[in-house]
């Protein structure tokens, strides 16, 4: 077989792809031009190593490398490793990717190495991770085990009012249960904090995943003029959001977890009118489901309080709560163990925690992010500790497989 590209090349190659021009950042949304290149230079790439692709309905993919002289119902249940290539809006170049173009580059390692796999080895590439297009996080890997259903999915529009299902329509699919051959899954990710920073560690191995809330904040009050209207009159819902974004904030690091309302609507949205109603979304995060709930009673608590002062009215809805993951402790301590890499939480979801939710064995790499900032053009990880990460993975697929 022809030489393939080694990873320097390979991030090359895959850089310019959705990368915009003027912010740096990337648009990979899922089912787009952009994404679409991404998954051609994906499948090119497997294509160039020999690996058999397998596609399901709903555009995942996985590539297997499967062992030699070994008959399929012999070798068992493979080990699948691999990420995402889509992006959130104006994204970073590594949460996903990186964890794509690690998987192909650690096979490189093995094949270098001279291993032969007993076991198949997959790399996956799980669609809409970010929910960036359609509103739900984790949407190919949720299809994939059956956590979200494809007659709740398929309706599911984005932003112009297209569906999952007709998006889905327009690119290369097959029927393939992807997960029927896995036995266990390694996703390795860009960190999405500075917790290997402090640690002075280039590559990390995930324990955990925190508890996440999404919760609507509905308050509402009186419409009226801004210049007629005394100060004492006003039913203001803006002062009651206002001080529960200060209150969530306050209540977030009073107990060292994270609160975030990141997304606001106000109508009737106008310079000189007082507000008739703020509907906020407030993203919380904690160590564990009691903490989460604990954070969000405190918030509500708060925040009703101030609205019987302001003369408003507040409703809050969860939109959706996902408890906590804890990734397999035996096969973390197998990756983590020889090369003494840390062993550390995240507060971001991801594939793995899907797929280890669905009963899947699963566990998570991380590589060091210098800034710690991501979904963002800033993101970034030198290369000297992505090369660190795919000898880690190379290792660990040594070790499983
Ligand atoms: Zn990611």
């Amino acid at each position: 077989m022809a030489p393939v590209p080694d990873f320097e090349q390979m991030w090359r190659d895959l850089a310019p792809v959705g990368r915009s021009a003027g912010s740096g950042g990337y648009f990979r949304q899922p089912f787009t031009s952009a994404e679409r290149e991404a998954t051609a230079w994906f499948l090119e790439q497997c294509a160039a190593r020999g690996l058999d692709v397998q596609r399901d309905r709903f555009g995942n993919l996985v590539a297997w490398w499967r062992p030699d002289g070994v008959a399929p119902a012999a070798a068992g249940r493979g080990v699948l490793v691999g990420s995402h290539l889509d992006s959130v809006l104006d994204g970073g170049a590594y949460d996903g990717p990186l964890g794509v173009v690690s998987s192909l580059a650690a096979l490189d390692v093995l094949r270098d190495r001279g291993f032969a796999p007993t076991r198949p080895i997959g790399v996956g590439v799980f669609a809409e991770e970010e929910g960036s297009r359609f509103g739900l996080a984790c949407l190919g890997s949720r299809l994939a085990t059956g956590a979200t259903t494809w007659d709740r999915a398929r309706v599911l529009t984005d932003r112009d009012g297209v569906s999952l299902e007709d998006a889905v329509a327009g690119v290369q699919t097959g029927e393939a249960d992807l997960l029927a051959e896995v036995g266990c899954f390694v996703e390795l990710h860009v960190e999405q904090g500075r917790d290997l920073v402090d640690r002075d560690a280039a590559v990390g191995v995930a324990s955990a995943i925190w508890p996440h809330g999404r919760y609507r904040f509905d308050f509402t009050g009186e419409a009226n003029h801004a210049g007629t209207t005394r100060m004492e009159d006003r039913r203001d819902p803006m002062l009651t959001y206002a001080m529960t974004v200060l209150a969530a904030n306050k209540q977030a690091r009073l107990s060292g977890q994270r609160a975030t309302f990141g997304r606001v609507d106000v109508r009737p949205n106008g310079t000189n009118a007082v507000p008739s109603a703020v509907t906020a979304w407030l993203d919380a995060r904690a160590e564990t489901a009691e903490h989460l709930d604990a954070m969000l009673a405190d918030v509500e608590r708060l925040a009703q309080e101030r609205a019987g002062r302001d003369g408003t009215g507040l409703v809050v809805t969860a939109e959706s709560v996902s408890g906590p993951v804890h990734f397999d402790a035996g096969l973390a301590a197998r990756i983590a163990g020889p090369g003494s890499w840390p062993v550390i939480p995240t507060m971001a979801g991801h594939d793995a925690g899907v797929l280890s939710a669905a009963g899947v064995p699963t566990a998570m790499l991380f590589v060091r992010n210098p800034t710690g900032v991501s979904h963002s053009p800033d993101e970034h990880a030198e290369t000297a500790d992505c090369l660190a990460g795919v000898e880690a993975l190379a290792d660990t697929l040594e070790r499983l497989a």
